[in-house]
């Protein structure tokens, strides 16, 4: 794992779906290796990669950029949700467990994967429920230990507190929040900033969940009330961000002044969709609700950009810019880790958000 506050970012090119099988697009990313990815190639080096496609027919009319990207990893359409967790959640989760806050996000175009990675079905489930059951079983390790180890001075009775999982719309608040024992739409809450417990919402209280089952039934149940407008350019189209939180919590066992209490918080984040609201046609309240999600996305690019900065590493961070990255202040940069997972499609269909999803990940890279 990484010690440094560096945010690890990975690249996923999911599949090419149905539509994008069309003789109209083509392919425009190649994946080189685990850590590069050539975006819009020169057409002799798609030749043997790209597979059938037909020549002068992109109704885009690229010019070839073939701009070469790097990353910490990059996935191919062939990846599994084994290879995504376990090379990027799963080598956190260390750091969850000795204290440190970390967070998790996917980020991209509607379309382009992030539910897929994150929640993922019931059949091929994916980052939350993989971590969830990932925990479980550490800590149960724990557990084991200190039955067949009495002689160890550090004894945690750990517990693992689901604290809840909102959908941020960044206009009118939290619009629905799920506490995983009740999956109440509680409305909108406040995100306050507590002294002792770092930024917490108010209102919500903690719950122990039973199984990982539970959880990712939850979160499924909460992604379907995720705000939808079937009318859209996108029927699935995203227009919230969902945080999934976890807060865990360890203390020594044995009885002393010092109890030695890590609170540690792990933010899993299905970002919404970083397409630009102009391309969806949007009216009125639609087109502000876009408009105040790019200025979120854009607040989080902030953030990251300026913790990339080694000028400014002392300097003022924007978390205050919004609602997203106020409730992140406390999980991103300093001893945090964070892992920054970005979804692209890989066909022509979706160009300019690949793009731009690539770019923003890059710069991001810098920190
Ligand atoms: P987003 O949440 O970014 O809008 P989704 O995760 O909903 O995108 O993905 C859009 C569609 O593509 C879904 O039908 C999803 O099942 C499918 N899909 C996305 N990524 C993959 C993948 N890696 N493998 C197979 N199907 C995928
Ligand atoms: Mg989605």
């Amino acid at each position: 794992m990484d010690v440094c506050s560096h945010v690890k970012v990975v690249v996923r090119v999911r599949p090419t779906n149905d539509n994008e099988k069309c003789e109209n697009f083509r392919n425009v990313v190649q994946v080189v290796d685990n850590h590069m990815l050539i975006f819009d190639p020169k057409e002799q080096q798609m030749t043997s990669f790209g597979g059938p496609r037909v020549r002068n027919r992109d109704v885009n009319k690229r010019a070839n950029k073939d701009l070469k990207f790097v990353f910490d990893n990059v996935f191919g359409e062939d990846s599994s949700q084994v290879d995504i967790f376990e090379n990027t959640t799963k080598r956190i989760l260390d750091g969850v467990l000795n204290g440190f806050n970390c967070t998790v996000f996917a980020y991209g175009a509607t379309g382009a994967g992030k539910t897929h990675t994150m929640l993922g079905s019931s059949n091929d489930p994916g980052v939350m429920y993989r971590t969830m059951t990932e925990l479980f079983s550490r800590m149960d390790q724990v557990k084991e230990e200190k039955i067949f180890d009495k002689s160890r001075k550090y004894l945690p009775p750990s517990y693992l507190g689901i604290k809840e999982t909102h959908f941020i719309n960044e206009q009118s608040g939290f619009k629905l929040s799920i506490e995983i024992n009740l999956l109440a739409n509680v409305g909108p809450l406040a995100v306050r900033e507590d002294p002792s417990k770092g930024v917490v919402i108010q209102g919500l209280t903690l719950h122990q969940p039973k199984s990982a089952e539970h959880i990712l039934e939850a979160l499924d149940y909460g992604n379907r009330n995720r705000t939808q407008h079937p009318t859209d350019m996108n029927a699935t189209s995203s227009r919230s961000h969902a945080v999934f939180q976890i807060y865990l919590k360890q203390q020594d066992r044995t009885a002393s002044l010092n109890p030695n209490v890590r609170v540690a918080k792990m933010s899993l984040i299905d970002l919404a969709g970083s397409e630009r609201a102009s391309a969806t046609n949007a009216k009125g309240a639609r087109q502000r609700e876009g408009a105040n999600i790019n200025r979120s996305l854009l607040a989080l690019g902030n953030v990251i950009n300026a913790l990339a900065d080694p000028k400014s590493k002392k300097a003022h961070i924007p978390y205050r810019d919004s609602k997203l990255t106020r409730l992140l202040k406390d999980s991103l940069g300093g001893n945090c880790r964070t892992v920054m997972i970005a979804n692209i499609s890989p066909s022509s269909k979706s160009y300019d958000d690949t793009h731009n999803t690539l770019k923003y990940a890059n710069r991001a890279k810098e920190i």
